[in-house]
């Protein structure tokens, strides 16, 4: 069976869902045996999302690789628990970048170089190359931003080509739109749907499948309604009614018909029914759980929560194993002092303390770690937060005082937190960020090796700063155990602390490889910990 290609379009307004629909479909299509991968097209001019401020963009995902891409993919590969890669991102910044470079080298025979057909041609060869990679059955294409946006003109030219390059009955297009429900008029109206799949239209993309976004289900008549306006069939007007949560949406989808239309057109062999017993036990476990846990978010993105969304749903995935619902209490660091932060933090039954780049929040990050490690609440650090963990345990308990981060003080007496001397090399090129998988020897009879049950764990990296390994000694003395460590570069990947119920800093992201089928260990550990220490006064829902 060749590769098939399932092109994902938006209208009407951003923020419909785009990516859980996407996965949704992936989720089900997988489930019925089928091998399938899902790219994301962006159209800004970044060439990655690696630079951009968390409040404007989110998270950025990053990938085994060691890709900077879109938080979308974080979707992708919790839903079908597969393994993403920079090939799963494209960027218009990416695709210029490229082709810019190409014509300097003369690839282009002397050509003018031009948007079709040069830049839509490295769009086209983007997405074909992952299904020439012979590995899947569909790859599912979800081209970013709405429909009408002049950045996205030539994704949608690009796949306009692509159908008609290699076939109708090889490709099929997917329009996610919203059917607003107008409460003075107390019913649905389907005229932006109409007007988004006219736009879509004339630049030559028809849809066969409309996924219609509304708060209130879709009555028949509305369905036959934008049946007969938008040239779909009834069965393929497709309703997405909002959910509670978002693994939810895949269920949702199966009701509707969505993959069974998508089969039918393309006529995909695969099983009759998909299997999703771990899926629906999953959902089961999110929706019902018996205990609640409240969990401290500390950082410095907060209200913007997009910022931390893995971390996010590791939690809730981690919830579903440990049968309890995880309520994130979201923490602004710069607002915490050593005088206010029993008040702040106060009724919470664990700590995670969030990554973060620069010095704004700093202090009360620390701080909140100091109380944590004090009043034995289970603590998490993930990446800055373990380097933060790093730097009170050094000030306050090791006696180093102003031990830092050279990110923050370069002339601090104690940089617990540095730049390793291999790297400083790297320094003007930029190429200072460890980035991607690496691997992390575990020591024995640690928190760290009875959450994995391994010995050799691969975590993904995002960071410049390391413990700096001429002050491991002093720390290991005051009680820090550096319970991991990378072999290659001799690099200390997790600290903990013995005499604390669940007290873990690691270097790494593991919220980047928590799936729902495989909740990441720390995570679930860390949320039993917690449950575990609220014991009888455990809530029950
Ligand atoms: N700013 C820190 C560093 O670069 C931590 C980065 C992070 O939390 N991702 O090392």
């Amino acid at each position: 069976m060749s590769t098939k290609y399932i092109i994902v379009t938006g209208g009407v307004t951003s923020s419909l869902g785009k990516g859980i629909i996407c996965a949704s479909l992936g989720k089900l299509l997988e489930a019925r045996g089928l091998s399938v991968t899902i790219q994301k097209l962006d159209p800004y001019i970044n060439v990655d999302p690696g630079t951009m401020n968390p409040y404007e963009h989110g998270e950025v995902f990053v990938t085994d690789d060691g890709a900077e891409t879109d938080l979308d993919l974080g979707h992708y590969e919790r839903f079908l628990g597969i393994t993403t890669s920079q090939e799963n991102n494209v960027t218009t910044g990416r695709i210029y970048y490229d082709v810019i470079t190409k014509e300097r080298q003369g690839a282009y025979l002397g050509k003018t170089v031009q948007v079709i057909p040069h830049i839509t041609d490295e769009i086209k060869s983007r997405v074909l190359s992952l299904g020439e990679s012979g590995k899947y059955d569909v790859v599912i294409v979800e081209v970013g931003g709405t429909v009408g946006d002049i950045e996205g003109l030539p994704y949608i030219e690009a796949m306009r080509q692509l159908r008609f390059d290699i076939g109708k009955k090889n490709t099929l297009s997917i329009h996610l739109t919203l059917v607003p429900y107008l409460k003075a008029a107390g019913e649905l109206k389907t005229k932006p749907t109409q007007h988004s799949v006219k736009t879509i239209y004339e630049i030559g993309l028809q849809p066969d499948i409309l996924v219609c976004r509304a708060e209130v289900p879709l009555e028949s008549g509305i369905r036959t309604k934008i049946a007969q306006f938008c040239n779909v069939e009834v069965e393929d007007v497709i309703a997405s009614i909002d959910a509670e949560s978002i693994y939810e949406v895949p269920l949702l989808m199966l009701d509707e018909g969505l993959d069974k239309r998508v089969i039918e057109k393309l006529s995909l062999k695969c099983k009759d029914e998909p299997v999703l017993d771990k899926w629906n036990s999953f959902v089961k476990a999110v929706k019902y759980p018996r205990k609640k846990i409240k969990v401290g978010l500390i950082g410095k993105y907060v209200e913007h929560h997009d910022a931390y969304i893995s971390i996010v749903e590791s939690l809730i995935h981690a919830g579903a194993m440990n049968d309890t619902k995880v309520e994130i209490s979201w923490i602004q660091s710069d607002e915490i002092t050593p005088e206010n932060v029993d008040k702040k933090l106060a009724g919470l039954n664990a700590v995670l303390v969030a990554p973060g780049f620069g010095h704004r929040g700093i202090q009360g990050k620390i701080t909140s770690v100091k109380f944590a490690r004090e009043n034995k609440i289970p603590f998490l650090g993930i990446c800055l937060g373990m380097q933060c963990s790093v730097i009170e345990f050094a000030r306050n308990v090791c006696g180093m005082a102003g031990a830092n981060s050279t990110e923050f003080d370069p002339e601090t007496p104690f940089p617990v937190i540095d730049i390793m001397e291999d790297q400083k090399e790297n320094l003007e090129t930029g190429g200072t960020m460890r980035l991607g998988l690496y691997d992390c020897a575990i020591k024995k009879g640690t928190k760290a090796r009875k959450a994995y049950g391994e010995d050799l764990i691969h975590e993904r990296h995002r960071h410049r700063f390391e413990l700096n390994n001429k002050y491991r000694e002093e720390l290991e003395k005051g009680g820090l155990v550096m319970s991991g460590v990378n072999p290659e570069r001799d690099l200390v990947e997790i600290v903990e602390i013995k005499d604390h119920p669940w007290f873990v800093g690691v270097q790494f992201h593991p919220e980047l490889k928590s799936k729902v089928i495989a909740p990441q260990p720390l995570f679930v550990d860390f949320v039993k910990a917690a449950v575990e220490l609220v014991g009888e006064k455990s809530q029950k829902l």
